[in-house]
């Protein structure tokens, strides 16, 4: 593997480019010129439920009127589905996963029976070792999470944190319909694309555990992590709608500028020493570094877009 940094942003076209997933664009961007490294983007759309006709082209839009270029065409999950099957068979031949066949049914009751218990995983591993009878016709494939130690993540923006294995359920990669989960294809997909870097909302810390084993399991060298804060609106609660516009179109509409717009995102969790607000993109390219991510949640608040 080369030295190079190797980041992606990897949007799922669930919607309109939401600006807490551009914000973790724009830095992917600025780590990667500040590095002079490769940018990717990457279509996560293999959650076939939740996708949306012509969100792909709108987050293309979004990215190329803020001017992050890029070199490459995006690549899409959905024409990759051999190899992260490919994967799972190989990861279950070698016992470090396990065909399941339960019902949505059973697993719901499970669920919530399991859900009044202490330290429960959801799941109650029933399928790990299943006579030939038992098993129906279209299992998914779980992982085999250890069931005792710890995984621990030396995290760029959390520092280290570990977590208990046996608190972490044996979760599914590959669903009934053959198509992977985020878990396995976004892994197998940084792991050949050279990722270097992992920069991606903090909603998925809770989840390397199962990373990390994933790629012991696999035999490969995981990448670095940087789990970015997540984007509060002024009253502190979760951003949506109900606090204004969220997708960063609107702010194109109400005739922002890009560049402003990537001032002010990139201020969204990331300072260079608390004071200095108005940059140039130039000295962004020149200044960024995770180092400098904060932990807390920002808060976004758009009056400050008027002044900038
Ligand atoms: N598709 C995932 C999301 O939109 C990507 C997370 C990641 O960057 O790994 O949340």
């Amino acid at each position: 593997m080369s030295n190079n940094f190797r980041v992606r942003f990897a949007p799922s076209p669930t919607g309109e480019p939401h600006v807490g997933n551009i914000r973790t664009a724009i830095f992917d961007w600025l780590l990667a010129k500040r590095h002079g490294g490769e940018f990717i983007v990457r279509i996560e759309d293999t959650d076939r439920a939740r996708a949306v006709d012509g969100a792909v082209e709108v987050i293309i839009e979004a990215l190329k009127w803020l001017g992050l270029r890029l070199k490459y065409a995006p690549y899409k999950q959905s024409e990759r589905l051999a190899l992260y099957s490919e994967h799972a068979e190989r990861l279950v031949e070698a016992g470090f996963a396990y065909k399941c066949y339960c019902s949505p049914e059973r697993l719901d009751a499970v669920r919530k029976s399991r859900s009044k218990q202490d330290n429960a995983t959801g799941y109650d591993r029933r399928c790990r070792d299943l006579s030939q009878d038992e098993r129906a016709e279209r299992p998914v494939v779980r992982f085999r999470m250890p069931l005792e130690g710890t995984t621990t993540v030396d995290d760029l923006v959390r520092g280290e944190v570990t977590f208990e294995n046996r608190l972490v359920d044996d979760f599914v990669m590959l669903k009934s319909d053959g198509f992977p989960t985020y878990h396995l294809a976004h892994l197998i997909d940084d792991h050949e694309m050279q990722i270097t870097h992992v920069l991606r909302g903090e909603e998925w810390l809770p989840s390397v555990p199962r990373h990390l084993q994933l790629y012991e399991a696999l035999g490969w060298k995981p990448p670095l992590f940087a789990h970015l804060p997540i984007i509060l609106a002024p009253d502190r609660s979760k951003l949506s709608k109900r606090h204004g516009a969220t997708s960063l179109l609107d702010y194109r509409e109400m005739g922002y500028l890009p560049h402003t717009m990537v001032n002010f995102l990139t201020l969204l969790g990331w300072s260079l020493d608390d004071k200095t607000e108005l940059f140039t993109l130039d000295s962004l390219i020149e200044n960024f570094s995770i180092g400098r991510v904060s932990k807390a949640g920002a808060i976004f608040n758009t009056e400050k877009l008027d002044w900038m």
